[in-house]
């Protein structure tokens, strides 16, 4: 029996967090966990710490750091405490670690993804905010460190399992015609206007298909989401964007798929349950349990249909980043991130979080952008330029 994966999972004590210790759990002989790490949920990491013995546990927040770590000394764990980001990107890059699940939310989690890619890591990818703020700068530096990178997000591991084991980033010799995204459509997908603009966040956080963190089920119902897979795809897969397509799937049973220079058109299929790509991609090449039940075709209809552009102005912005290039993308997710946030702490309307974003857009996209400092500038400028808007509506 070879030596079991060491994991680090970043963002333990989010949707994706707990989704991946559910499978890991499943597999005792094959992982173990090195590191958890959580914002400030002392109450839940503690829990997670004594289910997995981890070696470290990484709070961002210091007062929360150490009431953990008075818990976990009373409870006689061996586990050590880390507190602040730095700690974040030590987990991540440190030579013990085989495995990196990204799963912190927002920009927030660029630095310790970049760490892993930079250190070589395999990768289980679900921050996708780590592609769109910095794309071409993570993907240099998977490429570089030599690091796997295996996609979360489950329509792109959806692409992943329907494209050719040895594509290798050329879709044209691979005989690629289109990625196809499908997209639930969310909580607003037959909503009128007016209703959205009245919408609260129980309301937009209430998912017909997917039990998520309220910040990517803000983006699911203004289909932002939608918006920054299509920026992820485009890196993953280096598909151009006249090469993503968005169809609106409303059962959220087929979960993207890859159409062929021949007219063939191969999907994934399965239950909306995260733990089957996260168990995908823990495995890979290997298919392991996940406890996903399969799926009942009998019962099962499939519908699509076309995204409305008009209602769901959020896609239309982000294929306008994509095209923009540069900074465009870190200014179109930085204003998202800050629109998302006070449209949950109710200090704006729903319909404002893609005119905040829109006017960020307009007036911060045009820096230059080669560098990682530069787009944290561009990210920096974009959030300070939202909060202004976002402070005029509020008055
Ligand atoms: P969540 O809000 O449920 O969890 C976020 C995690 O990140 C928590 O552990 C939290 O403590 C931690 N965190 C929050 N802010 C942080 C910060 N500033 N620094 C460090 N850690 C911080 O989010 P989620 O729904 O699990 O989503 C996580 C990521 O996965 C997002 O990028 C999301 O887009 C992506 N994703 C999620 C799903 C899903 O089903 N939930 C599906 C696909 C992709
Ligand atoms: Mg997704």
């Amino acid at each position: 029996m070879n030596a079991p994966q060491t994991v680090s999972v970043l963002g333990a004590t989010g949707s994706i967090g707990v989704n991946t210790l559910d499978v890991l759990a499943r597999h005792p002989a094959r992982f173990s966990v090195y590191a958890l790490s959580a914002a400030r949920n002392v109450d839940k990491l503690f829990e997670q710490c004594r289910a997995f013995r981890p070696r470290y546990a990484v709070m961002v927040d210091e007062a929360a750091a150490r009431a953990l770590r008075g818990r976990v000394e009373e409870a006689g764990l061996a586990t050590e405490v880390l507190a602040g980001p730095r700690a974040l990107v030590e987990v991540a890059s440190h030579p013990e670690v085989d495995t990196v699940v990204a799963a912190i939310v927002g920009a927030a989690g660029l630095p310790s993804a970049l760490a892993a890619a930079h250190a070589g890591k395999r990768i289980l990818l679900a921050n996708k905010e780590t592609l769109v703020v910095a794309g071409s700068i993570f993907m240099e530096a998977v490429h570089r460190g030599g690091a796997t990178l295996l996609p979360v997000d489950s329509e792109h591991n959806a692409i992943f399992q329907a494209l050719p084991r040895d594509f290798a980033g050329d879709l044209a010799a691979v005989g690629v015609r289109s990625l196809w995204l499908t997209a639930s459509g969310g909580p607003f997908r037959t909503a009128a206007k007016e209703t959205m603009a009245r919408a609260t966040p129980e309301q937009a956080c209430a998912h017909p298909n997917w039990v998520m963190g309220r910040k990517i089920s803000v983006d699911s119902a203004t289909m932002m989401n939608k918006g920054l897979e299509v920026i992820e795809a485009h890196w993953l897969f280096n598909a151009r964007a006249d090469q993503i397509r968005v169809l609106v799937h409303p059962q959220s049973v087929v979960h993207s798929l890859v159409e062929y220079r021949d007219g063939s058109v191969l999907a994934q299929l399965g239950t909306p349950d995260m733990r089957t790509p996260i168990a995908y991609a823990l495995g890979f090449p290997e298919r392991i349990a996940a406890g996903v039940d399969g799926l009942d075709l009998f019962r099962q209809g499939l519908s699509f249909e076309a995204p409305d552009l008009e209602r769901f102005p959020c896609l239309r912005l982000a294929y306008r980043a994509l095209e923009s290039g540069g900074a465009a993308a870190a200014v179109l997710n930085a204003a998202n991130e800050e629109a998302v946030d006070a449209f949950l702490a109710r200090r704006c309307g729903f319909g404002d979080i893609a005119a905040t974003i829109e006017t960020v857009l307009d007036r911060v996209a045009q820096l230059g952008a080669a560098s990682l400092e530069e787009l944290l500038d561009a990210d920096r400028a974009a959030r300070a330029a939202a909060r202004e808007f976002l402070d005029r509506l509020a008055r």
